[in-house]
Formats: C-alpha cells, structure tokens, sequence
C-alpha cells in the first residue's frame, strides 16, 4: 500500500520540461529563483525574477491594455476566456504534471486543480453576457434610475503555493470578462506551473486579437508582491495566502484608498453529532484531513464530537489513519504526498509538541516517512490528536495534516466551540438530525463563509462564491456574484422629463 520509491529529481526535472515544452513555455534559465519539487526537496530549475524595473514595466503595460480592453464589449472579452478554456482541456494533462511537481499533490487531485480552471473559464463565459445591472423606480416623473456595472482597472493577482493555478484561473477569468487586465505574482515556490499557464493564456489572447498586455506575470518572493500593493495604479489587490500576509497587504492597499480582496488562512471544523452517518463521516473527514496532505485552506483541522460516538468515531478515523498510502504523488495509489518543505514539516512537528505540552494525546500518525530516500523531503504521517479543550496550538492554522478532536454534550456547546477560533473559512457538520443541520446552517450557527452538511470542508464547486469571515480577509472569489468585487457600480439618473425636479422635493430657485 505505501510507496517506498520516489522518482529521481532527473526525471521530475525531464517530466517537467516537456510539460512546459508541450504548452509552449520557455524552458526557464536563471538564477535569482529556484524551481523546486517537494518529491524530492531539490532544485529543479534556476529562474530570473522580476526586478522592480519589470514590475513596473509590467504594471504600465496592463495598465495600457486595459484602456483598450475595457472598451472590449463583455462578449467578445469571453471569447478569450473560452479560449484559455479549450487550451486548459487540451493540456490538462500536463499542467497537473507540473502542479504534482512543484506542489506535491496527487495526480488525481492535480487534475482536479486543472478541472476547477476548465470550470470557472466556462462560468466566466456565461458570465461574460451577464454583468447584469438593476434598473430602479425613480421617486421622481419622468425619470429612470440605473446602475451600471464599469471595469475596475489592473487587478493584481498575489497567489499561495497550494492552488498554484486554480486561484489564479479564479480571478483572472472572471477580471478579464468583467474588462479588466491581471499582473500576476505567483507564489515563489511554484513558478513552472505560472509559466505555463501565462503561456496558455498569451496564445489564447493572439489566436482571438486580445491585446497581450491583458495579462502579465512577474515572478519573485513578497518583494514583488509588495510593489503591487503598493502601486495606485493597480485597482485591486486579490491576494490568497497566510493570515500573517493578509495582515500586511490589507492596511497597506487601504493606505493608498485601493481595493483589496482576501483570501487568507482557515481553521476549520466538523461536528459529528450522535445521529450522523459513520460510514459517510469517516470517509468525508479523512479526505477533508488528510488528503493534499492537509495543505489547503479549507482542511479539516478540528474535529467537535458528540461524546457517546467519539470513542467508536475515534476507532474508526485511526484505522482509516494507519493505512493511508503515503509517498509519490505520482504513484496511483498515494492518497498524501509530501509536505511543501521541510519548513513546513518543523511547523507540524512544533504544533505537534505544543499540543502534547498543552495536555493532547496523539492517536494516530506522526512519523517522518521516506526520509532515506529523500532526506530533503518531507513525508509524514497526518496526526490525529485528542485534546480536551480549544487551546491556543487549536487556534492557531498549522498547515499541515493535523487533526485535533474534541468533544461535545450539548449542541450549543459544538457550534460555541466551532466559532471559538479567529478564522472563519469553511466548516461543516455530519448529522441526520434536520434541527441540527438547520441550526447549524442559521445565523446563530456556523460563522465562516463556507457551512456543509454531510460533506466535509475541503473540495469546493466554482459555483458558489468562495471565502471566509474574520482572519480570513472576507473576501469572496469565484462564483455566485464574486464578480462584483472586480468591477465598480455607477448609478446612472436620466431625466427624460423636460423638467428640473429635485430629489426628495427639495425646491431652489
Ligand atoms: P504565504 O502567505 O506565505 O504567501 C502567499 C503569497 O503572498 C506568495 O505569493 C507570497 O510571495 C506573497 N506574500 C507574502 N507576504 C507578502 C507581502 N507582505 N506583500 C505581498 N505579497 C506577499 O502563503 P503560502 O504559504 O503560499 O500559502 C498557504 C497559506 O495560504 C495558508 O495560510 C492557507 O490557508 C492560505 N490559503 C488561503 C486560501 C483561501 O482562499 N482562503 C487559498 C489558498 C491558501
């Protein structure tokens, strides 16, 4: 079951140039950056970054694009995001081949991150003949009152390691319909993948007449990033990462009057109540834990339940626990792949120990794997932990695959402690009592941005609008109508009446 081969960072390295050849990219070479795989933990390419010279190169020359292109009518703006659509499907394969490699996840998640960009390019299109505006009854004879929806300007796009496409696909599908043109600063830990899909999209805006200039990619770390949340010229800043970063980027566009959209850190739960459906719950909370190896936003990271189940609920989730296939992502049967780094394996196991230190037990899991054939890398065991109460180490996100399981009598008592985080993303209960899941879905119940019912956190459709509450930035990306955020509203009064009448009677002159 468990894989104790890896493949060579030579062949990593050769998989990867062809999936960039096969798209079209430029092989990179450079050294300011490094390519790396947290297969093996080595490098993988050297890079240039961007200087500030490019940045701001970058930022003129989207700037100049979009005074063309948001005279673009929306339909024909979608004709280049059905486009990208049609090249996502044709290298579908190839582009998860490259997250696999820099990110780590299994195939079959990668090929989900590629599915979620084909997904939203479609919504984007339908999208693109239907930025709807509302008409409203004038107070006034002889008037019409409207609200028109305009472009924004330069979105920049700032984007974390563990959707290293798909929150990028997110935004830019949606901006570039809604007329406005994307600098994008990937994250420094998955360049490849972020050539690829800048390649894709430049023979998409050629094959169509787009100006090229709609989109451009600036590589590097925060630096980068820091002088697109900086630059007034840049509209808005859609930036998805840690809370830390959040708490840097926001006040710092705010400063400068811009507009910012975040997509920041989760701590999320699941209340298992007495009536839920054990074998649906075991199999929703291992994926929802353990799968991406615990790296996404929306991991389970805290499990609430009901006292009379948790023993027999803990039983179970330390079985499934014991025989998850760990190593290359590659291999089909893998179901975790590694840590991005071993940065990030120091952070698990410092959490761990704090959470020992604070009174929790580990019940499953914890062990470094493959460390011989990879001492770069970091392969773990996901840690199933019991703890008594909400102690700060629960608080906080760790990313990492670490699942702390506490308990509940009273249902008041589960949703008190679910909220009782400072992040708000995505949550989620398992029950077959209707009081229950409606309380949970009300207002006096879960306070994140994402509540599910017999589902667990992880694995969002693009339909609905993704984001969370509290430390997790209130920012609201994708589907439902997210689509605001990257347009501004005018209200339009046209007074067809031949006479002056002002508002709310006011009489002058
Ligand atoms: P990170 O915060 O380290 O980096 C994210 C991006 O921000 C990178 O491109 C980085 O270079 C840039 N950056 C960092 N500091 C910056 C600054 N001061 N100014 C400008 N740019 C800056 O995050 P990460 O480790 O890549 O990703 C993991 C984190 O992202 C987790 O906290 C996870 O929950 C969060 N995340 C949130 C969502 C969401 O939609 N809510 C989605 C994915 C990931």
């Amino acid at each position: 079951m468990v894989s104790t081969t890896l493949p060579t960072t030579e062949d990593l390295r050769t998989r990867a140039r062809t999936s960039l050849e096969r798209v079209g990219a430029t092989v990179p070479d450079g050294a300011d950056l490094h390519a790396r795989t947290p297969i093996t933990g080595e490098n993988l390419f050297g890079l240039t970054a961007a200087t500030a010279a490019d940045t701001e190169e970058a930022i003129a020359a989207t700037r100049e694009a979009f005074l063309t292109w948001r005279t673009t009518p929306a339909p024909r703006r979608g004709e280049l995001v059905r486009r990208l659509g049609e090249l996502l499907r044709d290298h579908k394969s190839d582009l998860a081949d490259l997250i696999t490699i820099e990110a780590g996840k299994i195939r079959s998640e990668a090929l989900g991150e590629v599915q979620e960009m084909i997904d939203i390019c479609d919504f984007a299109v339908g999208l693109s003949r239907q930025l709807y505006g509302r008409t409203i009854a004038s107070e006034r004879p002889g008037h019409r009152l409207a609200e028109t929806w305009h472009p924004l300007g330069v979105v920049g796009v700032i984007s974390a390691f563990n959707f290293p496409a798909a929150v990028w696909s997110w935004n830019t599908a949606v901006a570039l319909v809604c007329g406005d043109t994307v600098i994008w600063k990937p994250s420094e830990l998955t360049p490849l993948i972020s050539l690829a899909c800048d390649r894709l999209l430049a023979q998409a805006a050629g094959e169509v007449g787009a100006p090229r200039d709609v989109h451009r990619l600036v590589l590097g770390d925060r630096t980068v990033g820091e002088k697109l949340v900086d630059d007034p010229r840049v509209a808005l800043i859609s930036a998805t990462g840690s809370t830390r970063m959040g708490r840097d980027v926001g006040p710092r566009v705010a400063a400068r009057f811009g507009r910012s959209l975040l997509e920041l850190g989760g701590n999320n739960a699941a209340v298992v109540a007495p009536s839920a459906d054990l074998d649906l719950a075991v199999q929703g909370i291992v994926f929802a834990a353990a799968g991406t190896a615990g790296q996404r936003c929306t991991s389970l990271r805290r499990l609430i339940v009901h006292r009379d189940i948790a023993d027999t609920l803990v039983a179970r989730l330390t079985a499934a626990y014991a025989k998850l296939p760990i190593g290359d992502p590659f291999d089909r049967k893998t179901l975790v792949g590694p840590l991005i780094s071993s940065t990030a394996l120091d952070g698990m196991q410092d959490a761990v120990a704090r959470a020992q230190a604070q009174g929790g037990k580990i019940l499953a899991g914890g062990s470094r794997r493959l460390a011989d054939a990879a001492p770069q890398a970091a392969y773990v065991e996901p840690v199933l932990l019991r703890v008594d109460e909400q102690t700060d180490v629960v608080r906080e996100e760790t990313f990492a695959p670490i699942l702390y399981v506490l308990t509940y009598d009273a249902f008041e008592e589960a949703i008190a402690l679910h909220n009782d985080v400072p992040q708000g993303l995505s949550s989620s209960i398992f029950t077959r009592d209707q009081h229950e899941a409606e309380l949970f879905l009300s207002s006096e119940g879960s306070d994140c941005g994402i509540a599910n019912v017999n589902i667990g956190t992880s694995g969002a459709e693009i339909g609905g609008a993704f984001g969370g509450e509290k430390e997790t930035g209130g920012g609201r990306e994708s589907g439902s109508d997210a689509w605001r955020a990257y347009m501004r509203p005018a209200t339009n009064t046209i007074n067809y009446s031949g006479k002056l009448a002002l508002a709310q009677n006011v009489s002058f002159l």
